[in-house]
């Protein structure tokens, strides 16, 4: 029972009885004030379903209701004065109850997951696969570049190229989200080339959810997404955890290991991960390992992962102590 109907049962009039459909009917305190006789046949009715309470008089007609994330309206403030309820306590009711809707607001902005629309790739994307038939000179550039950064093919992560201009020279991941492709970036294989990376993201989107299985103990946060499937963790896409990212990852309901790139954004990253009480991972590298793609082309993937997950530290102290020497090298 909410405490708005509470306050109207314990004012109602004495004199009451229950119908059978749910409304508990008394002498309505409304018709004198509308111009209506007196009622003495119990037209007043008060009713609760679900949330809402409402106040229906079978008489003059008058009518007011109330349901959690509504304000106590002026209606309902005429009923509660014409039922006697004291003008100080319908002022603390109504206080009360903007307490309770500012409460609902927090928790549904909280439990709002995001959604992601699907997009489509580049045109002409094509998936790329081991085929020595299927040779450009193009696909050839891309392949060679996937292998200097020991991606494969046969990894599991789809990735795709396009024949068509402006991203023939690119290599292209796409962005999954409970299996539909929801965005990419375009990562250019030309070095020098401007801009690096042509991407379609979208708010609050965390890469590499799809692949966090539920047997896994430990959710690894990076900022790039290849980095993500290097080690089979998820990626923000920048240096910044925004609240509906922090909510997907949280709901995976796992350690979470921030591993911060060794740069200025980096340590910005590794403050937010100590709001969030997320662990954060600084591994013992040699100072020219900036990344975990460095560090997987110099160790290997598993040493790498072995490294980080051994390296996280949960207390912002230690976190902080550590992160002074490791952005210091
Ligand atoms: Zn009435």
């Amino acid at each position: 029972m909410s405490i708005v109907s509470e306050t109207l049962m314990t004012f109602l009039p004495a004199k009451r009885k229950s119908t059978p459909s749910g409304w508990i009917s008394f002498n309505a305190p409304c018709c004198i004030h509308n111009g209506t006789g007196a009622d003495n046949r119990m037209r007043g009715g008060l009713k609760e379903e679900g949330d809402t309470v409402s106040y229906h008089c079978f008489n003059c007609g008058f009518k007011a209701s109330w349901q959690p994330g509504r304000n106590v309206s002026y209606k309902l403030k005429q009923l509660l004065t014409w039922l006697s309820v004291p003008d100080d306590v319908i002022t603390k009711l109504s206080l009360e109850v903007l307490k309770i809707n500012e409460g609902v607001e927090v928790q549904q902005r909280l439990i709002d997951l995001p959604t992601f629309d699907e997009v489509q790739l580049p045109p002409e994307s094509q998936l790329i696969k081991d085929d020595p038939c299927n040779v450009s000179d193009k696909l050839t550039a891309v392949k060679d570049y996937m292998s200097t950064r020991q991606l494969w093919v046969d990894q599991g992560y789809n990735y795709y190229w396009s024949n068509s201009l402006g991203y023939r020279d690119r290599f292209i991941i796409p962005f999954y989200y409970e299996g539909r492709i929801v965005g990419w970036t375009a990562r250019t294989v030309t070095a020098d080339k401007k801009p690096k990376y042509i991407t379609e993201s979208q708010p609050g989107f965390v890469f590499n959810l799809d692949e966090q299985r539920p047997q896994k103990v430990f959710c690894i946060v990076v900022e790039g997404p290849i980095d993500a499937i290097h080690i089979d963790g998820v990626a923000l896409m920048r240096a910044e955890i925004n609240d509906q990212q922090a909510m997907l990852i949280d709901r995976l309901n796992r350690e979470v290991i921030v591993l911060p790139d060794r740069d200025a954004t980096g340590a910005g990253l590794v403050e937010q991960a100590i709001a969030r009480r997320w662990s954060v991972s600084m591994p013992e590298w040699a100072p020219d390992i900036k990344d975990v793609n460095d560090a997987v082309l110099k160790y290997g993937r598993l040493y790498t992962l072995y490294s980080i997950v051994s390296a996280a530290e949960s207390s912002p102290l230690k976190i902080r102590l550590r992160a002074k020497k490791w952005y210091a090298t």
